[in-house]
């Protein structure tokens, strides 16, 4: 723990503030007493400072600079705007300005999400195949669930349903992949036509790849 001076900036020494305090403060603690009161107060404290700190979410203006000398160095090592939102899914309009320095000023949120973005995870916005994922697409609509359905349990990640025929963004097939082993795992059973038994033909649901979007209506 720092030690207070006490007499610098006019402050008034911690033994004085805490002369007339009771025991079971953390002034107290701070003035030097180490009974059990005063640390549980200290210990308090601390606790709560911590979960604030955890909780940080502010999303304030700051400048663009570090945000824009990430993006320089993700840049130099292969990275470049478009893999930085599909990870990130801020605007390419909003990350160009960024890079080129037009956009002076960002949110602090936005500023997290770049900084947080390593080569590694830039992986995860890589296209691939998607035959496996529209494989277990088209699984689940076999077993009764409507593509809706499947819409809405994807939604904390929007970008997973607008799925291509062809290709596929990494995370977009491992969210579906987590999905699928979940409702495998409950027995499908929270399918919205849910048959016990298995007797219609698994054609019956033949969907066209490539319809499973956003804003899909039905
Ligand atoms: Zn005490």
């Amino acid at each position: 723990m720092k030690k207070i001076n006490p007499f610098k900036n006019g402050l008034k020494p911690v033994a004085i503030l805490a002369a007339n305090k009771e025991h079971g403060t953390r002034l107290k603690y701070l003035s030097g007493c180490k009974c059990p009161d005063c640390r549980r107060a200290n210990t308090t404290y601390q606790c709560a400072r911590e979960v604030e700190k955890k909780r940080g979410d502010w999303n304030g203006i700051v400048p663009a600079t570090k945000a824009r000398k990430h993006m320089l160095k993700l840049s130099e090592q292969g990275i470049g705007r478009r893999a930085v939102h599909a990870v990130t899914d801020i605007s390419l309009t909003i990350l160009h300005d960024i890079r080129t320095g037009t956009k002076k000023n960002i949110r602090a949120r936005t500023e997290r999400k770049i900084l947080a973005v390593t080569p590694d995870l830039a992986s995860e916005g890589a296209l691939i195949s998607a035959a496996p994922t529209w494989h277990l697409i088209r699984q689940l609509l076999a077993k009764g669930y409507t593509k809706r359905q499947l819409a809405k349990m994807l939604i904390c990640d929007a970008n997973a349903l607008q799925i291509s025929q062809k290709q596929v963004r990494v995370r977009t097939a491992e969210a579906i992949a987590r999905l699928y082993k979940k409702l495998e795992a409950e027995g499908f059973i929270t399918a919205k036509h849910y048959e016990p038994e298995e007797t219609l033909p698994a054609n019956t649901y033949r969907i066209k790849p490539g319809v499973i979007e956003h804003r899909m209506g039905e």
